[in-house]
C-alpha cells in the first residue's frame, strides 16, 4: 500500500525489560522514550505501517519532525552524502582528531591498536599549535577530536595543547570544542572538571557490557 510517511533506516527501537520504549534515529541523533502502554503500541503500529496521508494529531507529527518518520520521497542515503559534502567542504570550520598517546592501561581482546607509540613529543605538540596559528585567522570554529590508546594515558598533552587552544581562540575569536574518546577509568570527577574547563565537551566512553561477558573479561592492565 501507499505509504507517504515511513519509518526511517536510521531509526532503531528498542524495548527495555521494564517495557519502557526507546527510538533512537542515528542520523539526527533524537531519541525518545515511551512508557505509556496506549502510546506505545500507537508508536509501534505506526513505524511498522508508515502513514498513508499527512500527519492528523500531535504523536505523529513529533514522530516526523524527530526523523523517526520521513517522507517516502526522501532519499536518506543522498542525504547523508550530501551532509558529508557539506562538511567536508566547509572552509570556516576546522576539525582535527589527535592522539595524545599509543598506550593504553587496557587490553581489550577486540582492540586494534600495537600500542607502539608513547606520549605525543614535545616538537609535535609544537607543530600541532603553529598549524593551528596558520589556519587560526580563517576559521569560525575548532574542534579537537582526543583519541589514542587511551588518550587520558597522554592527559598532560591534552592540557598543553588544550590550553594553548583555548588562549589562541580568544585571541582570534573562533569558537574552539573538543571531545575525547576514552574507556573512562581516569576519569574522576576531578579530571572532568578540569577537562570541562579546558572546553573538553564530549565524552564517549566505552561500556563493554555486565561482568560474565567476554567483552568485560577483556584482558585489562588495570585490573591485573
Ligand atoms: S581501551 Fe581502547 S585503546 Fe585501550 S585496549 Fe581497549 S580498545 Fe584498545
Amino acid at each position: 500500500m501507499y505509504k507517504k510517511y515511513r519509518k526511517s533506516r536510521y531509526t532503531i527501537k528498542h524495548e527495555t525489560q521494564e517495557g519502557t520504549l526507546i527510538l533512537f534515529n542515528t542520523f539526527s541523533g533524537a531519541i525518545a522514550t515511551i512508557e505509556d502502554v496506549k502510546t506505545k503500541e500507537k508508536v509501534k503500529t505506526i513505524l511498522r505501517e508508515g502513514l498513508l496521508c499527512e500527519p492528523a494529531n500531535e504523536l505523529e507529527t513529533e514522530l516526523i519532525n524527530q526523523h523517526f518518520l520521513v517522507h517516502h520521497s526522501t532519499d536518506e542515503n543522498r542525504l547523508v552524502d550530501l551532509m558529508r559534502d557539506m562538511e567536508k567542504n566547509r572552509k570556516d570550520h576546522y576539525e582535527l582528531i589527535l592522539y595524545s598517546t599509543e598506550e593504553c592501561n587496557f587490553r581489550c581482546v577486540y582492540c586494534f591498536e600495537k600500542f607502539l607509540r608513547g606520549e605525543m613529543p614535545k616538537e609535535i605538540q609544537q607543530a600541532i599549535i603553529k598549524h593551528i596559528l596558520r589556519k587560526a585567522p580563517h576559521i569560525n570554529s575548532l574542534n579537537i577530536a582526543w583519541f589514542g590508546g587511551e588518550p587520558l594515558e597522554g592527559v598532560n598533552v591534552i592540557r598543553n595543547i588544550n590550553k594553548e587552544v583555548k588562549e589562541i581562540s580568544k585571541k582570534f575569536g573562533f569558537t574552539f570544542n573538543s571531545g575525547i574518546t576514552t574507556n573512562g577509568y581516569e576519569l574522576d570527577e576531578n579530571l572532568f572538571r578540569e577537562l570541562v574547563d579546558l572546553n573538553i565537551i564530549q565524552y564517549q566512553i566505552t561500556l563493554d557490557g555486565p561482568k560474565d561477558t567476554m567483552m568485560y573479561k577483556s584482558l585489562c592492565k588495570a585490573f591485573c
